[in-house]
């Protein structure tokens, strides 16, 4: 199997041997801790623990390296994988317990009602999108763990929302909500993230020079970000933004959570979502589960891939989605 069908996502390496040591990487460094939240993508690390605790063991007592295990550490990408596939499909049979595909489709639904919302409360709507991306190698072309890659995006987001805050509220009065997905890329499952503004904007005022302020620090302050990544596709802009006039195929348990069609204040026939909304929304990593567990139809493109990154996304101590209160996610 191939990591990739056609070009790499900018940022992920091209085509090349260095993809045959891909899948073998862990998830994480060593440093890091079971934290109780993705026990099933942890594995003995000591070497002297029964294989039962083996998360891909077929075993009738269920035990956990994260718990049994002295020095337990993350599974490789190819394992895990497995793991995320088996354990969260058994949720998602189980009535009294929540997949990450049921969270992650919950949280579609909200992103998509508040992209209306603030459709209708703003005298004017832009959208902007900013994509930080960064390098899954390291220096030495050896692949970084993924869980750190999303960590370096986790502990930058702060002061990148503080460079957006001066140069869009402080410094031009616009108000502006935001909602930041932590994705997975078709090539490498390399975490990267989508930054969703919603501007009111009714002067069109919003210019790509207040956020390349926001595309400078994330190069400067993210060890493998490089501005050769963040050319003017690092940066989207609409005023009067785009809708969608369809709703995608491959999420036909989202299709209800989508109306292309409001019938309301603005009349039947009108578009209701912003295109970027749905295209940021349907980047939640948890959503390709579908595909396996027979809610989604159609051909999902890199599905091994998603896959793995969403063992990543459940793995990550880190928050896969944040926004700001006026953007209430469920
Ligand atoms: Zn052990």
């Amino acid at each position: 199997m191939t990591d990739r069908h056609g070009a790499s996502e900018p940022a992920d390496p091209p085509s090349s041997g260095v993809y045959q040591s891909r899948r073998g990487t862990r998830l994480g460094p060593d440093t890091l801790k079971p934290d109780n939240s993705a026990t099933p993508l942890w594995e003995c690390g000591c070497g002297e623990c029964s294989h039962w605790v083996d998360p891909l063991a077929v075993a009738t007592v269920t035990q956990y390296a994260a718990d049994e295990c002295q020095s337990p550490r993350l599974m490789t990408i190819e394992r895990a994988k497995e793991a995320y596939v088996r354990y969260q499909s058994a949720s998602h049979q189980h009535a009294e317990r929540t997949s990450a595909y049921e969270r992650h489709l919950a949280k579609y639904a909200s992103i998509m009602e508040a992209d209306r919302r603030l459709q209708r409360a703003y005298s004017g709507l832009s959208t902007a999108m900013l994509t930080r991306r960064q390098s899954p190698l390291d220096e030495h072309g050896e692949w970084i763990k993924p869980v750190s890659l999303h960590s370096r995006l986790a502990d930058t987001f702060a002061s990148i929302r503080k460079s957006l805050n001066y140069h869009l509220g402080r410094k031009h009065g616009l108000e502006w909500e935001y909602l930041a997905v932590t994705a997975m890329t078709d090539s490498a499952a390399t975490p990267h993230q989508h930054i969703l503004l919603w501007v009111e904007d009714a002067e069109n005022e919003l210019h790509r020079n207040m956020l390349q302020p926001a595309v400078n620090n994330h190069v400067a302050s993210v060890a493998t970000a490089e501005h050769e990544h963040h050319g003017q596709g690092a940066v989207t802009l609409q005023h009067s933004p785009d809708r969608v006039d369809h709703v995608p195929a491959a999420y036909s348990a989202i299709r209800d959570q989508t109306r292309t069609v409001e019938q309301g204040e603005f009349g039947p026939n009108v578009p209701a979502n912003t295109t970027v909304a749905q295209y940021v929304a349907s980047q939640l990593p948890h959503l390709y589960l579908g595909h396996v567990l027979g809610e989604s139809h159609g051909e999902q493109e890199h599905l091994e891939t998603h896959l793995e990154g969403g063992a990543v996304a459940w793995a990550s101590p880190y928050r896969t989605v944040c926004s700001s209160s006026g953007v209430a996610l469920s």
